[in-house]
C-alpha cells in the first residue's frame, strides 16, 4: 500500500497471512469432505478473509452474510447492533461462521445463540484471529488462523473507524 498511513508496525505480513489462509482452507476441505457447506460471513470485518478463504476450500459451498457492529474506535461497546439480516434459513445446513477476530467473544456468543435456534445440521466457527486474553469466557473456536496478544490491529479487513481495511498486512498503529 503506498498511501500515507500513521506510524505503524507490521504485525503480520501479507505472505504469512496467505500461508495461514491456505492451511485453514485445506483443513476445512478435509473436515467437510462430501458435504455442501454454507459459509456465513460476519460483516464487515470478515469480507477480505472470507474472499481469500473460500478460494482455498475445494468443496461445493454457498455464502451468506450477516452484519453486526459493536465497536466504536478501539473499544467494544458490548452492545451489538444487527446491521444486515441473514435472509436465509439455515435449518439442516452445515454452517461455518467466518469471523475476522474473536475479541471479547460477545459477537460470537450472540451469533451462536441466533443460529443454534434455527437447527442447522452442524455449526462451527472459523476466525482468522483471536485474542485469548480478551475473551470474557473460555470459547470453543473450531478453526483459528492465529492467536494474538491483546493489541488493537488493523488491515486485512479490520478497521479503525472504517479505515485501513484495504491494507494487505496486519498492522498495529503506534
Ligand atoms: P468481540 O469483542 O469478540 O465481540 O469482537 C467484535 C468485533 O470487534 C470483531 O468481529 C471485530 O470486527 C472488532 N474487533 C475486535 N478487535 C479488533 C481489533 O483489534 N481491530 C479491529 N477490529 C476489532
Ligand atoms: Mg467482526
Amino acid at each position: 500500500m503506498s498511501y500515507q498511513i500513521p506510524p505503524h508496525e507490521i504485525f503480520i505480513p501479507e505472505q504469512r497471512i496467505k500461508e495461514i489462509v491456505k492451511k485453514l482452507g485445506k483443513q476445512i476441505t478435509t473436515d467437510y469432505a462430501g458435504k455442501k457447506l454454507l459459509i456465513i460471513g460476519v460483516l464487515k470485518g470478515s469480507f477480505v478473509f472470507l474472499a481469500d478463504l473460500i478460494r482455498e476450500i475445494n468443496l461445493p459451498l454457498s455464502v451468506e452474510f450477516i452484519g453486526l457492529s459493536s465497536y466504536q474506535g478501539v473499544k467494544s461497546t458490548g452492545n451489538i447492533i444487527q446491521t444486515h439480516d441473514l435472509k436465509y434459513n439455515i435449518s439442516g445446513r452445515d454452517v461455518l461462521i467466518v469471523e475476522d477476530i474473536i475479541d471479547t467473544g460477545n459477537t460470537l456468543e450472540y451469533l451462536l445463540n441466533v443460529f443454534q435456534k434455527q437447527n442447522p445440521a452442524s455449526l462451527k466457527v472459523c476466525s482468522m484471529f483471536t485474542k485469548p486474553a480478551a475473551h470474557q469466557k473460555p470459547y470453543h473456536i473450531d478453526y483459528i488462523g492465529t492467536k494474538l496478544p491483546n493489541k488493537f490491529i488493523v488491515g486485512y479487513g479490520l478497521d479503525l473507524d472504517g479505515l485501513y481495511r484495504n491494507l494487505s498486512d496486519v498492522v498495529v498503529l503506534t
